[in-house]
């Protein structure tokens, strides 16, 4: 899928790994719309990027808000060519304990915004992508889903975040193949620690013995890193149904 005159939704593009394949899209010659929650952020950016980005406030979860990010791709830039679901959140919480307990209802909101939020992206985007004309090679569009390295590697106190992205690795099989036959591929990347916003928070001390445990580069992930994945993806239509982890080798202990 070219990016150049295509047009490309992004979920939770107002900040870091989102905001970033945003403006690479951008740079790139393609038409984004940027749908996140944050309407500071994603209004901001969407200024930033110019005549080519939009933003729309949008609740993943929601299925009017998503259906209108959906349609704004439609009735602004003429189409939808992509989806990168980038939304997410990422609480720690103890299952038992006093950092937790768990409750059901934190683990019921992460998994609805991380898991059914980024399926209900997908099938409203692939939806509209279907309707759309097929290049050359017969593509109509390209789902990029966010997981993490958690789905495989999760850490105390993720329970429900590993949860909810070892539901966004299980999803990108069957929905690539079910969604092949209107020519949408279905991608996975698998993060590791990426310098966003989502991990800022964390005292330099921390991020700098997080960045040490990466064999190489030994390095925090960068979000231009995660774009430059997700151009690959979309430029490269043999890739289809497989999660590629962008972690460095990181393998994290116990
Ligand atoms: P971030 O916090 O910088 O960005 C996430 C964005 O999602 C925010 O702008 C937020 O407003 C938006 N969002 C949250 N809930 C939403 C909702 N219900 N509807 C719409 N938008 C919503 O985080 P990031 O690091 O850029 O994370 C992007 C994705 O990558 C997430 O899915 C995250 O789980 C995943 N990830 C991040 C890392 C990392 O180390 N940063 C590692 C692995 C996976």
């Amino acid at each position: 899928m070219q990016i150049e005159n295509n047009v490309f939704l992004i979920s939770g593009g107002g900040s870091g790994l989102g905001a970033a394949t945003a403006a690479m899209l951008v740079a790139a010659g393609g038409k984004v719309v940027i749908a996140d929650v944050n309407k500071e952020a994603g209004a901001a950016l969407a200024t930033q990027l110019g005549a080519n980005a939009r933003f729309v406030a949008t609740d993943v979860c929601n299925e009017a808000s998503a259906t209108e990010a959906v349609n704004t791709a439609v009735t602004v830039f003429g189409g939808l060519h992509g989806l990168i679901n980038c939304a997410g959140v990422a609480p720690a919480k103890r299952i038992v304990g006093k950092e937790g307990p768990h409750g059901l209802e934190d683990f019921t909101r992460v998994v609805q915004i991380n898991l059914i939020g980024t399926f209900n992206m997908m099938r409203l985007a692939a939806d509209a992508m279907s309707k759309g004309e097929p290049n050359a090679d017969g593509e109509r569009g390209v789902v990029i889903n966010t997981a993490s390295v958690a789905a495989f590697d999760g850490q105390i106190g993720q329970a429900a975040y590993a949860s909810s992205k070892g539901g966004v690795v299980a999803l990108t099989l069957p929905a690539a193949r079910e969604l092949a036959r209107h020519g949408i591929r279905v991608m996975t990347i698998a993060p590791g620690i990426m310098e966003t916003p989502m991990l800022m928070g964390m005292p330099q001390e921390v991020q700098d013995a997080l960045g040490k445990m990466v064999p190489f580069p030994s390095r925090l992930g960068k979000p231009a890193e995660f774009a430059a994945l997700a151009r690959t993806i979309i430029e490269t239509a043999y890739l289809n149904g497989e999660v590629i982890r962008l972690d460095g080798a990181i393998r994290m202990a116990p």
